[in-house]
């Protein structure tokens, strides 16, 4: 059962390396397994992984195996503390999502306009954490605090988080930022037909 969330954990990095959502050593996808978390390496790129290469921790951040976790995984600790119903965290350095972290304009509660439904189904309500330095203590805190009501969260000049009840799920919710992201800027300039306040109310309601 572990074998394959484990296998299915590798193949998921390779194709969000072989699509460009990773690159470089960037990125971290963490799932959890009882008491124990496995997540991808530190210092590797997130194509080729093999489940030997994965490394395990308890949710105090002990080491359970030889390798080393990515520098990241205290803010995936911090989301699984939080949520009992988290099995997956994807963390990635997104192009489009990222563009948007780094924008100076910026409206904290909206930071994406209601282009299409699939935001709300997946994505929204998302959390916009303010900059911290890769791997610190505050960065940590900061992914905790905001897991008890977001499973998306935008870093400001640095990435996504995203977290889901199953590993797909985390995957869908990554992607579907990063594609409205994209479809923000694609749209930027052109006069946009968004949904209507009555048409976001319902899908709050449905799936809020
Ligand atoms: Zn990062």
């Amino acid at each position: 059962m572990e074998d394959a969330v484990l296998e299915t954990l590798c193949a998921t990095a390779e194709s969000f390396y072989q699509r460009g959502y990773a690159f470089g050593s960037t990125g971290n996808i963490s799932v959890r397994a009882g008491d124990r978390v496995w997540i991808t390496p530190t210092g590797k790129s997130l194509q080729g992984l093999n489940p030997g290469q994965l490394a395990c921790v308890d949710l105090d951040g002990n080491s359970l195996n030889e390798n080393r976790p990515s520098k990241e995984f205290p803010f995936h600790l911090a989301v699984y503390t939080r949520r009992a119903d988290v099995r997956a965290v994807v963390h990635l350095h997104t192009l489009h999502s990222v563009a948007l972290s780094c924008l100076e304009e910026f409206d904290e509660e909206n930071p994406l306009p209601p282009l299409t439904p699939y935001y709300f189904m997946r994505v929204a309500p998302l959390a916009v954490l303010p900059y911290f330095r890769p791997g610190s203590a505050g960065l940590a805190e900061a992914v905790g605090a905001a897991a008890p009501r977001h499973n998306c969260m935008l870093l400001r000049n640095h990435g996504v988080v995203c977290a889901g009840s199953t590993l797909s799920e985390a995957v869908d919710r990554t992607e579907e930022l990063e594609q409205t992201a994209r479809l923000h800027f694609l749209l930027r300039g052109e006069r946009t037909r968004l949904l209507t306040p009555e048409q976001v109310e319902e899908l709050k309601k449905t799936f809020g």
